[in-house]
């Protein structure tokens, strides 16, 4: 994927952060670019917003969406972004375009909601008794 097109999805990506946070990230002039062109401080933004999680600003639903936008946007930076994280197949970018922060190829996800519990497996393998 080229430079140009990565960067129309991180910007995409930054607005849908935004709308879920609500426009705080406004203040973002503070982010420094490094020698790459690349975002910094990734890690301060994800931190600051999962004390917002902490402190129960965000539903459930929201969280879960913006723990997927923040990945993508961590792809990106690490050169990974549009690779399938279950298969490693390349996402088509049709669908990135309707879905930035999608984590599966459209395979990958069609499997999954026809059969939601295989996704679940390995988690209920881990259980264990802890109960
Ligand atoms: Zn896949």
């Amino acid at each position: 994927m080229n430079k140009k097109k990565l960067n129309q999805f991180r910007s995409q990506l930054k607005s849908i952060r935004s709308e879920l946070l609500g426009d705080v990230e406004k203040s973002n002039h503070h982010v420094k670019e490094n020698q790459n062109g690349q975002i910094a401080d990734i890690s301060d933004h994800a931190a600051r917003t999962y004390n917002r999680q902490l402190e129960g600003e965000l539903g459930e639903q929201e969280w879960q969406k913006l723990k997927q936008v923040d990945a993508a946007i961590e792809k990106i930076v690490e050169g990974e972004y549009g690779v399938c994280t279950k298969c490693e197949a390349s996402i088509p970018e049709a669908r990135l375009e309707v879905v930035p922060y999608t984590e599966f190829c459209t395979q990958c996800l069609s499997k999954m909601e026809k059969n939601p519990q295989a996704t679940s497996l390995n988690d209920k393998k881990n259980l264990s008794q802890e109960d």
